[in-house]
């Protein structure tokens, strides 16, 4: 029987991104959202925030997207906040003022201080995408063979540059990523086809043409390289 995520990524391969990206950005979405509406009161949420301090930089924002989700933000800063303060209040006494930072490199100082206040724990959000996206990638090279997965590739913007390393990195067989980096490679030669398309057609000697899907060859480009906007978040599991 075909995984869920064998439909996610056939339907994820229509849109105009790298369709792991499209997953993970769906992903991200449908997790703030319930961190918001359902987990804003639960223990084990609370104690992952007060670990992490919170969310990366990137995920926490996106957090304020969810305007009617303004009262669990609260809630889980609070948390937050409250972890911080109990840090700073738990620190051996330290020298005052000048002494503080003329000892700012013992145990006690300034700096053991800051040790302390790093993050002990994952951003719960890139944690959750690095599995989602591992999944994702394994099915993807898996079931690259299926006609119905090979022909809607075909027709994607193709993996992104991140998510292409990372597949070729991955456990899948020998076979099959051969077959990922030939359809790989197409659509980057279709990419570049249509970048210079573009080139050619700003051209003031070809200023009367009309321009076709060559159009916004440049922003597809930017996320063929990089990935989607805002799909990586900071703190992303090591050798991700
Ligand atoms: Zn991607
Ligand atoms: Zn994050």
């Amino acid at each position: 029987m075909l995984p869920f995520s064998f439909y996610d990524l056939v339907e994820a391969c229509a849109g105009d991104e790298c369709p792991v990206c499209t997953l993970l950005i769906r992903d991200a979405d449908r997790y703030l959202d319930s961190l918001l509406y359902e987990f804003a009161n639960d223990p084990g949420t609370h104690a992952a925030f007060r670990a992490g301090r919170g969310l990366c930089n990137l995920h926490s924002w996106q957090l304020t997207r969810y305007d009617a989700g303004v009262l669990g933000i609260a809630i889980l800063q609070t948390a937050v906040i409250d972890e911080v303060l109990r840090l700073i209040d738990e620190a051996p006494a330290q020298p005052s003022g000048g002494l503080a930072r003329m000892f700012g490199s013992g145990a006690n100082g300034p700096s053991a201080l800051a040790d302390r206040l790093e993050p002990e724990g994952p951003c719960l959000v890139c944690q959750t995408l690095a599995q989602a996206e591992a999944s994702y990638l394994e099915a993807l090279v898996t079931h690259l063979g299926d006609a119905r997965l090979e022909a809607a590739f075909r027709r994607s913007a193709g993996l992104c540059l991140p998510h292409f390393r990372t597949a070729l990195r991955g456990p899948g067989p020998g076979a099959a990523l051969d077959r990922l980096i030939a359809l790989q490679t197409e659509r980057w030669r279709q990419l570049k086809a249509e970048l210079l398309e573009f080139q050619s057609k700003s051209d003031y000697k070809r200023a009367h043409e009309v321009m076709g899907r060559e159009r916004d060859s440049w922003r597809r480009a930017i996320g063929s390289a990089a990935g989607a906007h805002a799909v990586f978040g900071l703190r992303r599991p090591p050798g991700k």
